[in-house]
């Protein structure tokens, strides 16, 4: 989070040198009683006393690798957690918080002497502890499961966390270098991020420095010296420029204090890395901090700086209208300062100023009499959604990886020309943004132009990213892009358009496919009205003639059914009627390249279908039924219906869309045969075939092909058969009887 600076007055955490007379521990809780006091002044310090005694008594024959009693440590995390005036509980906790795991107290005395309250929080905090000696990475997200839920159970366990993890990072130089940049790592990925979303921009900041000091201290040493060489002349530039502020705020009656920034060195590496440039490319090393009392102030404020000096296009930003995941609020903008120095400008109310150092930890609402805190909704709901994300994963190792993907913010902001925010999922493409736009802007969407540059409709917007969409009118959204969005919206209203178009070419088809049946059978069209189409319609159940039209676009009717009930009488029944010439909507979006799928099975005039006696209807390759099995229809876009049997495996999957399923049944008379393939398992032995084939012919099958062939892994004959046999009925016999035969282990009807 911003700001990637810090104040150039160093405001320490330590307390003063101690009194020579005193005790160094003793002089440091003095201290941190004395902090406590100042912003908290009624609360009873009785536990936060005991803590301390129970930690010296605990702790008081051990050292620190820094050769320091053990007993700083708590001490300082202590302080700081009192620096950000944490309440009397968190402190305690702070104080205790190595009391279980490095001195064996046990949880039930610290519930006993010191509450429930304080007991679960050094539980929570002891749990975390084992991470800094991880091995495996195993453990380490097993224990960061508990952490998790020892967070969401209460917050103050992970601030007491950072503030450990803090005070350890401090201390870190007293390890060994391997254990210095394995903590440093965990440190960065891990405890910088959760500061960060938590919005808590001092720890992050200082975690993420003294991280990178352990990690590339090469790097590290260069941009700190870099900094450090211009530290004077850059001080000297923000007290001149701090100086012209505060009078231009005072001029114009805007109340504020004003800080002077320096970046961070990780800021700068990370923005040396993003850019690829060197140091001395890295022009706004510094910041000013206009902190006034107002959100109408902070763009007063704005307007002051950018009437002073000229504001750098394209770096203005407004986080108070929209602040950051973690709740982040400031205006930005850089400017052309005096000299042709740019700078940055940060300006926010006191409130913010707060959020953005303390994040959380601001929030931190204290009611006296009450106990604990009421946790923040909002600031905690991002902890949730990693809990139960980590619920659903299996494998420790992807847990860790989607803790760190997803530390990142779900969203992108997006602008269009006129500075208008989109908000819309990470990796939305610009078809989402031109559909959250209009659906009109949406569906004539050709292209678009980001930040200026035209770029692909498969692009992944970023955040910042200034988006143009280019469009063509009459221009019509394609299949393809429902791969391209994220949105629920740009996806429907994209299905919506498909949907549309194939109707209209469905209620053409129709109607063309209606007149040829028409002229085909000599139904004087002219003499048929508008209302006989509309009350033939209704006896379908549609609404309209071209809802009709449709249906027989589609393929739901035969046009010879409907013109029976259009002009009753008209014409003859005709007894061997030719395969359908005009048929339903092809796929291919051409009325000729469809007849031949029904003209092809000629054996389809031998099923009927239920009530409907005239449709356009072929056997589904993929499971051929026969006469006597149990079918079902299903109605195809443009070829009519297809039959399966109801053991067809496809049938499940097909039939989600239950209104185009069609229940059907057999004709009685037709005496075709089907042919159905079959494979029989045997013992490998000389005589099997021919018995096998005098089997069939007793049974009057015709046999149109087979195969026999040895199985090598099962010592036994595999054979292969396409049998013609009439109905289900014949089929059985078939296979029972060549299941008589001895040597044949198995027969199995073959589907496809
Ligand atoms: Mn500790």
């Amino acid at each position: 989070m911003l700001p990637d600076t810090t104040k150039v007055e160093p405001v320490s955490s330590l307390p003063p040198t101690p009194a020579p007379d005193l005790d160094p521990t003793e002089q440091l809780f003095q201290d941190l009683e004395a902090k406590i006091r100042e912003y908290r002044p009624r609360e009873d310090l009785t536990p936060v006393e005991k803590a301390y005694q129970l930690a010296a008594s605990v702790h008081h024959s051990q050292v620190r690798d820094s050769g320091e009693p053990y007993l700083v440590h708590p001490l300082m995390v202590s302080h700081i957690l009192a620096d950000m005036r944490m309440d009397q509980v968190t402190i305690t906790t702070g104080l205790l918080h190595d009391v279980v795991e490095d001195g064996g107290v046990k949880p039930e005395d610290l519930k006993r002497d010191f509450g429930e309250e304080v007991a679960r929080c050094v539980d929570g905090v002891t749990k975390l502890t084992k991470l800094d000696f991880f091995s495996a990475e195993e453990r380490q997200a097993e224990s960061f499961r508990k952490m998790l839920l020892a967070m969401v159970e209460d917050i103050r366990v992970i601030i007491v966390k950072l503030a450990d993890r803090l005070h350890n990072m401090r201390t870190l130089v007293y390890l060994n270098q391997e254990r210095r940049e394995r903590i440093a790592r965990e440190t960065i990925e891990i405890y910088a991020a959760i500061a960060h979303r938590l919005g808590m921009g001092k720890v992050r900041g200082e975690l993420e420095d003294l991280a990178f000091r352990y990690l590339d201290p090469q790097a590290h040493e260069e941009i700190s010296a870099a900094i450090e060489s211009k530290r004077h002349s850059t001080e000297e530039y923000l007290a001149e420029i701090r100086q012209v502020v505060e009078e231009e705020l005072r001029k114009e009656s805007i109340p504020a204090r004003v800080e002077g920034r320096i970046k961070r060195p990780y800021s700068v590496y990370q923005k040396m890395k993003r850019q690829k440039i060197g140091i001395e490319q890295v022009y706004d090393l510094m910041a000013l901090r206009i902190i006034t009392d107002s959100v109408k102030n902070c763009y007063a404020a704005l307007g002051v700086i950018h009437n002073e000096w000229r504001p750098i296009p394209g770096r203005i930003k407004d986080f108070i209208a929209i602040p950051r995941p973690n709740l982040y609020q400031s205006l930005h903008t850089s400017v052309v300062g005096p000299h042709g120095q740019h700078f940055e400008v940060q300006i926010c109310t006191e409130e913010m100023h707060r959020i953005a150092e303390e994040g959380i930890a601001a929030h931190w609402k204290y009611k006296e009499g009450k106990k604990g805190a009421e946790p923040d909704d909002q600031r905690i709901a991002w902890l949730r959604h990693l809990v139960e994300w980590q619920r659903d994963m299996q494998d420790p190792g992807e847990f860790m990886s989607t803790l760190k993907v997803d530390l990142y913010p779900e969203e992108v902001y997006t602008f269009t020309p006129r500075g208008k925010v989109i908000v819309l999922p990470r990796g939305a493409s610009p078809i989402d943004f031109a559909y959250a736009i209009h659906s009109d802007v949406g569906n004539t969407c050709v292209g678009a132009k980001v930040n200026g540059r035209i770029v692909s409709l498969r692009y992944t917007l970023r955040n910042g990213d200034s988006v143009e969409i280019m469009r063509q009118p009459g221009h019509q959204p394609s299949k393809d892009w429902l791969a391209l969005v994220k949105t629920a919206r740009a996806r429907n209203k994209i299905k919506h358009v498909i949907n549309a178009n194939e109707r209209l070419k469905a209620i053409e088809i129709g109607e063309k496919y209606f007149d040829k049946e028409a002229r085909r059978l000599g139904v004087a069209l002219n003499r048929v009205g508008k209302s006989d189409l509309e009350r033939v319609a209704q006896e379908y159940g549609y609404g309209k003639a071209e809802d009709l039209y449709a249906a027989l676009g589609y393929g739901k009717y035969s046009a010879r059914q409907v013109l029976q009930k259009v002009v009753p009488g008209q014409f003859k029944e005709e007894v061997a009627e030719p395969a359908k010439t005009v048929p339903a909507m092809p796929e291919s979006g051409t009325v000729a390249a469809a007849p031949a799928a029904h003209q092809r099975a000629g054996d389809d005039d031998v099923i009927k279908v239920k009530g409907l006696d005239d449709l356009l209807v072929y056997r589904a390759k993929c499971c051929n039924p026969i006469r006597g099995e149990a079918i079902v229809g299903y109605v195809t876009r443009g070829k009519g219906v297809a039959v399966h049997a109801k053991m067809c495996p496809n049938v499940q999957s097909l039939m989600y869309d239950v209104e185009r399923k069609i229940e059907g049944e057999w004709a009685r008379s037709a005496e075709d045969a089907f042919p159905v393939r079959v494979v029989v398992h045997t013992d490998d032995r000389p005589g099997l075939l021919a018995q096998l084939t005098s089997v069939l012919s007793g049974e009057n099958a015709n046999i149109r092909s087979l195969e026999a062939k040895t199985e090598l892994d099962h010592d036994g004959a595999l054979v292969e058969m396409t049998v013609d046999v009439k109905d289900k009925k014949q089929l059985e016999k078939l296979v029972a009887a060549m299941r008589r035969i001895s040597g044949v282990r198995d027969v199995e009807r073959q589907y496809n």
